[in-house]
């Protein structure tokens, strides 16, 4: 855990080789930086004003410095009592959000300013520090002696679910010495794994697709070629990713037996706030309803036929004939976004509004991508209105997404703030965290379709949100499932090289693609491009129940309209001092069972595949 990363994770590009189309792709945080889309000639520039946060940069600095001699020094002893572990937690807390809001938003901006991505590894690393003291700290103290200080203590009370937590973590944590060794030598050789992987994906390989070139203009033989080459690429560094990937496999496995887990996945799901089991449940829950996928899969085909007459659609052909993109301004996403937001209230539109202001100088965009970091996040601290940052705006359907999706998180955080919620609660589970994001994905698709002036237009943003929802619910499945098979099978011995990787791919995705075995065959090597089996393991199932959870409430927001705003903005003011499931009881009922959201999660896929269907009838 880290009290610090208030998400500048990820906003997942959905397009894999054209394994995914393309309308759902939005810029991934965690992409190589790309030439941005060229300029419209409108001008989308805004900056934040970061003297909000400290008067220079000299000044967030020292602060950083001031920082991390506090934290350094702080080790409660064992007469502290929990309220003032606690408050000195969230005020270290409080003020490194601070320096990180700043130095985030200045790193972002430049990333030539080594200087300030210095700072920003170091507040980041600070962050991870807290936690760890916090940890320490409640290790020696019995959750029994909590729940005594905190009877009669409401503002103790609430830290009770990071208590629990924590203890939890305790009776796994490595012993002193092991641990040790495991931040000096082990973690950072895990995060050299990620890096070599960045830095061999973006070697030149020879005959390699230069990736220009107009997908929806091509013939479909050049396409074909173009799909080819990429995969051939792929292929060409798998064995370097299988070393990789297996050394991963086999150092995580390692340090999760080290910590009393039968295996690796177990370690990374509750290290998630989850566990094995419904891990195993939910993924078993998705591939129970594959025929839903499998009619998804149907639909699309049937779309590109009708648009391009081509019978057996291939992964090259998802692009073609795919209509003129629409193209947003600035103004039009002021207008859009309160629009499309409505169903969660006054006061969270209101907020959003703020955000989006001309003149509130909360925006950071560009019009060219230039040397800003690629993609979005939001920044925030108490006492400031959050920001937004987006890499650049060119105006497409991804970028409005863009906005919505980290305007969200930026919001979430300030009706946290505002609502005087402790930083040390103002993150929680990503799967929770996600969830929030992307219910303004959907509710912005579910506006443009609802207000389309043509049935064209309102199919393709019905298209929209289905492609988002099957994608976070089915794809985050596939991708899940595969992480855990590779995992358990290198752990049997039973793969140990890049064809035995491509063998259990190939596997597990004709389970869940329609494709015919050769395309399957010419893309077996799909494992090695899963940025996240090599980035951050385990983490992909979190979409998965973001995906679910983010269903479920936009559901339940056209189910009882009335009530919804009232209860969601006291889900968002609360912070995250319970349990996911306790959390979303006022939302979605008691007794809600996160591996129990599904159900209603595919009727309700079902029903959107259902509307697509019905605009596409008098086409025929
Ligand atoms: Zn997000």
């Amino acid at each position: 855990m880290n009290l610090l990363s208030f998400h500048l994770a990820v906003l997942r590009a959905a397009v894999a080789f054209g394994v995914l189309p393309v309308a759902a792709t939005a810029t991934a945080v965690d992409a190589p930086a790309l030439p941005g889309p060229s300029a419209p000639a409108m001008s989308a520039r805004a900056s934040i004003d970061l003297s909000r946060y400290f008067a220079t940069r000299e000044a967030a600095l020292a602060e950083l410095d001031a920082l991390q001699r506090e934290v350094d020094g702080w080790h409660p002893d064992a007469s502290t009592t929990f309220a003032a572990v606690f408050d000195a937690a969230d005020a270290l807390a409080r003020r490194a959000r601070r320096v990180s809001a700043y130095v985030d938003i200045l790193a972002a901006r430049d990333l030539d300013d080594a200087a300030a991505t210095q700072a920003r590894n170091r507040v980041d690393a600070l962050g991870d520090q807290l936690a760890r003291s916090l940890d320490d700290a409640l290790r020696v103290r019995p959750l029994a002696a909590f729940d005594t200080a905190a009877a009669g203590d409401a503002r103790l009370a609430r830290y009770r679910h990071l208590a629990t937590d924590a203890a939890a973590r305790a009776a796994h944590a490595l012993p002193p010495d092991a641990a040790k060794l495991a931040d000096a030598a082990i973690e950072p050789l895990l995060r050299d794994a990620w890096t070599i992987h960045q830095r061999v994906e973006r070697l030149p390989l020879q005959g390699q697709a230069d990736g220009a070139g107009d997908a929806k203009a091509a013939d479909r033989a050049t396409r074909e070629a173009a799909w080819r080459r990429r995969w051939q690429a792929t292929q060409a560094r798998a064995e370097v990713d299988a070393t990789l990937l297996l050394g991963i496999a086999r150092t995580r496995r390692a340090l999760a037996q080290a910590r009393g887990f039968a295996d690796a996945p177990s370690a990374g799901y509750v290290e998630r706030g989850l566990d094995r089991v419904t891990v195993e449940r939910s993924l078993a829950d998705v591939r129970a309803h594959l025929a839903l996928y499998g009619r998804y899969h149907a639909l699309r085909a049937q779309r590109i036929r009708a648009a391009t007459g081509i019978d057996d659609v291939r992964p090259w052909d998802l692009d073609a004939g795919s209509d003129t993109s629409p193209h947003f301004t600035l103004a039009d996403v002021r207008t859009i976004a309160p629009a499309a937001l409505a169903p969660l209230g006054r006061d969270y539109v209101r907020a959003f509004s703020a955000l989006l202001s001309a003149d509130a100088h909360r925006l950071d965009l560009a019009d060219v991508l230039g040397r800003r970091e690629a993609g979005g996040f939001s920044v925030s601290a108490p006492g400031t209105p959050a920001g937004l940052y987006v890499a650049a705006f060119g105006g497409t359907l991804g970028d409005l997404r863009v906005m919505l999706h980290e305007g969200g998180h930026a919001i979430a955080a300030q009706i946290a703030d505002d609502a005087g919620t402790p930083s040390l609660l103002a993150h929680g589970p990503n799967g929770l965290v996600e969830s929030y994001a992307l219910l303004n994905e959907f509710l912005l698709y579910d506006h443009l379709a609802r207000h389309a002036r043509t049935p064209a237009e309102r199919e393709r943003y019905l298209v929209a949100l289905v492609d988002d929802m099957v994608f976070q619910v089915f794809g985050s499945a596939e991708e899940a499932t595969l992480e855990q098979t590779i995992h358990d099978e290198a752990a049997a011995g039973r793969v140990r090289s890049a064809a035995d990787l491509d063998r259990v791919t190939t596997s597990v995705r004709s389970a869940f693609e329609p494709w015919p075995a050769d395309v399957l065959h010419a893309s077996s090597s799909w494992w090695a491009t899963k940025r996240l089996y090599y980035q951050d393991p385990f983490y992909l199932v979190n979409y998965l129940y973001a995906g679910v959870i983010a269903i479920n409430l936009y559901a339940e927001a056209k189910a009882h309209p009335a009530t919804f705003a009232t209860r969601y903005h006291a889900l968002l003011a609360r912070g995250y001092d319970a349990p996911t499931e306790t959390l979303l009881a006022p939302m979605l009922g008691d007794g809600v069972a996160l591996d129990a959201l599904g159900t209603r999660a595919f009727e309700v896929i079902g029903a959107k595949l259902d509307a697509i269907d019905a605009v596409r009838q008098p086409l025929h």
